[in-house]
C-alpha cells in the first residue's frame, strides 16, 4: 500500500506533468472507481473543459485543483496507479478505470486491479463533509516543521506504543507499516517502547529519523516491494526498497549491529526490528 513518500512522488510528478492542462474527455470503466458519484457524469461532467491548476497533498488524498475552485480527490487505496500516457494510443494496462484525455494529446489514467482506490470531484469546502478522514487527519511529517521539543511534547501524551503511535492518522498523516518499521530502527528505538517513556534525547533522535527517513524515500522515489504495485506516474518503480533496514529483511543481519533481524505478527500485521539496537 503507497505511503505518504509513495504519495508525494505522485503529487510531484503530476504536478510537472498535468499543471496547464485542459481536459478534453473523460472515460469511466468501472463505477467503483467513482462510488462517491451515483451516475458517472456526475463525475465526468465537472471535468470536461477545466484545466488543473495545482496538486496538493493531505495525507495519502491528492487533490487536483480545477481552474474553477473543484477539486479532483485521487486515493490510490491499496493497489491504484497513475499513469502518463504520451499518446491515447499507448497500449492500455489491464485494470484501467478512468482515463482523463487532454486537448494537447497525452492522458492521465488510473489503473486499480483491486478498485480499493477512489476518484471524485468535489468542492475544497466540501473536502472534509466528503472524506471523515480528512477532518481528523493528523500533522504531515513532511509539510509541517516543527521543533522535537513540542514533537516530545505530542509523543508523551499519547501514552502510546511507538508504532500504533507512528501509524496513527490522527497523529501522524501518511506513516504505514513499512516507514513505521525503518523510522523507528533509524531512531534505535523498539516498536513497543511507551511513547511516555522516551529521553529527551531518544525524542530528539525519533524526529529526526522520521524526518530524515521520509525524505530520503522521497528522493528515492518511494518503496516497490515484490508486488511491484507501486509505480510512479510513467510506470517506473521506486528504488527506496533497496535502501530498507528492517523492513521485510527477517533472518537477515542488522545493517547496524549485525544481529538478526526479528519479525513478529503485532495485529495481524508483520513489524520487522533487531532486538539489540533498538532499545
Ligand atoms: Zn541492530
Amino acid at each position: 500500500m503507497p505511503e505518504l513518500p509513495e504519495v508525494e512522488v505522485v503529487r510531484r510528478d503530476l504536478e510537472h506533468e498535468v499543471v496547464g492542462k485542459k481536459i478534453k474527455s473523460v472515460d469511466v470503466n468501472s463505477m467503483r472507481s467513482i462510488r462517491r458519484h451515483r451516475q458517472r457524469k456526475l463525475f465526468t461532467d465537472p471535468l470536461i473543459g477545466r484545466k488543473f491548476t495545482a496538486v496538493e497533498r493531505r495525507g495519502k488524498y491528492l487533490l487536483m485543483k480545477l481552474d474553477d475552485g473543484q477539486v479532483l480527490v485521487v486515493h490510490l487505496g491499496m493497489s491504484g496507479q497513475l499513469l502518463r500516457a504520451k499518446s491515447a494510443k499507448d497500449a492500455m494496462a489491464k485494470h484501467t478505470q478512468v482515463v482523463i484525455t487532454f486537448t494537447q494529446g497525452g492522458q492521465l489514467r488510473f489503473v486499480d486491479p483491486r478498485t480499493f482506490g477512489e476518484m471524485f470531484v468535489t468542492s475544497v469546502d466540501e473536502l472534509e463533509n466528503e472524506v471523515d478522514e480528512l477532518k481528523h487527519l493528523g500533522i504531515d511529517p513532511l509539510e509541517t516543521a516543527m521543533s522535537w521539543d513540542y514533537f516530545g511534547e505530542l509523543v508523551a501524551q499519547r501514552r502510546m506504543k511507538l508504532k500504533p503511535l507512528l501509524m496513527d492518522q490522527k497523529f501522524l498523516a501518511g506513516i504505514g507499516n513499512i516507514y513505521s518499521d525503518e523510522i523507528l530502527h533509524a531512531a534505535g528505538l523498539r516498536w513497543d517502547r511507551s511513547s511516555d517513556s522516551l529521553s529527551s534525547q531518544e525524542v530528539r533522535r525519533l524526529y529526526r529519523s522520521m524526518v530524515e527517513t521520509l525524505q530520503d524515500a522521497v528522493k528515492y522515489r518511494g518503496s516497490s516491494l515484490a508486488d511491484e504495485q507501486y509505480v510512479d506516474l510513467f510506470g517506473q518503480p521506486g528504488e527506496y526498497q533497496q535502501f530498507h533496514k528492517v523492513y521485510a529483511r527477517d533472518g537477515e543481519p542488522c545493517k547496524r549491529c549485525r544481529h538478526v533481524i526479528v519479525r513478529q505478527k503485532v495485529n495481524g500485521r508483520s513489524t520487522f526490528y533487531c532486538e539489540a539496537c533498538q532499545v
